[in-house]
């Protein structure tokens, strides 16, 4: 039931003021963001990939207000790739990037999303790695395919996120497994109407695993963005049944959330990716994180009154 709330109060302006100041929120915030610029994340990303696991990065931020904050999040992934460049780990890290950071709900937002993220697919590809488009609320996402189909035209490694609580992913799972896309599934993070998604546990992971049976089933490479341990054991069963070897296919779970698992399938030998955000604008990010599990906010909430 607290869900919902939560994710309301990612939206709101006041609440983000008002958690954004409170002291102790920075401890409870490292957890999942473990660092504000790319000096600090760089020995984290050294640290995980000499561990055996691979990365996805996000530099946090969205929904963004000028056209200059949208330039500014495609320098931060530009300075991000040319640091990167020096470790020579290539696609073992990648990009996330949401669009809404690249200025998409803007005027011509579609345009301003594309231009602006160009440079970063560009740069990634030219140290031998890529970028996935996020998956943001429901209204993005037909703006979100056409970007990244257009992005594939020259960059065919660039992925893509579906979210199998919505209706609709069915059918884009369909298309983007017949057209060999990376795509990364997920349970889906955001408050969405029941018009056009299941408001239902038991229902998404239902959808969860039809949609993930499309994919395995599909040209395209799965990436199984989850940490439920029955969707990870479904995973590997459809895999089996669909003749994937271990590269062809990947898990990947948030930084912070069930750590010894990253390192238990990297150790079986799966290739276990590690999305991993930083930055000082985090509190959509770190309000979803708390709406998905009611544990994390006690323990929020907890920290402020024991201050
Ligand atoms: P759940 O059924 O929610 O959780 C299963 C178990 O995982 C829980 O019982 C708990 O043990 C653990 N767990 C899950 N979440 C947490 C948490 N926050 N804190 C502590 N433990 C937790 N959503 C989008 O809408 N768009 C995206 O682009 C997107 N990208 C993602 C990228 C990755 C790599 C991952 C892993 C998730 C992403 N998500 C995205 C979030 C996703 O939609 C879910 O909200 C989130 O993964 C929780 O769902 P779950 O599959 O882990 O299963």
């Amino acid at each position: 039931m607290l869900g919902p709330v939560i994710l309301a109060a990612s939206r709101s302006d006041r609440m983000r003021r008002l958690i954004s100041a409170a002291p102790v929120t920075k401890q409870v915030v490292d957890r999942f963001i473990p660092g504000e610029t790319v000096d600090d994340i760089v020995p984290i990303i050294e640290d995980l990939t000499g561990k055996g696991l691979e990365l996805t990065m996000d530099v946090v931020g969205e929904d963004i207000t000028t056209p200059e904050q949208a330039t500014a999040a495609r320098d931060a992934y530009l300075r991000l790739v040319d640091r990167i460049k020096d470790l020579r780990l290539g696609p073992k890290v990648e990009m996330s990037v949401k669009l809404s950071m690249f200025g998409q709900a803007l005027e011509n937002g579609h345009e301003l999303a594309l231009a602006n993220v160009r440079p970063v697919v560009e740069a990634a590809a030219a140290i031998g790695t890529t970028v996935t488009l996020d998956a943001e609320d429901h209204t993005t996402l037909d703006s979100m395919f056409a970007i990244h189909e257009e992005l594939r035209k020259d960059f065919p490694q660039t992925g893509c996120v579906i979210q199998a609580y919505l209706f609709r992913t069915e059918a884009d799972a369909r298309r983007l497994a017949a057209n060999g896309s990376r795509v990364r599934l997920v349970k889906g993070a955001y408050k969405e109407p029941a018009e056009v998604a299941y408001q239902n546990k038991h229902e998404i992971d239902k959808a969860y695993v039809r949609i993930l049976r499309t994919l395995m089933e599909g040209d395209g490479y799965p990436m199984i963005g989850s940490h439920d341990p029955r969707i990870i054991g479904i995973a590997q069963e459809l895999a089996r049944k669909a003749r994937r070897k271990l590269d062809e296919y990947e898990f990947q779970m948030l930084y912070g959330i069930r750590s010894d698992e990253h390192l238990r399938l990297a150790a079986e030998g799966h290739r276990m990716r590690v999305y991993t955000a930083y930055g000082t604008d985090w509190y959509g990010y770190f309000m979803r994180r708390l709406a998905e599990k009611p544990a994390n906010l006690r323990f929020f909430v907890r920290s402020m009154v024991s201050k």
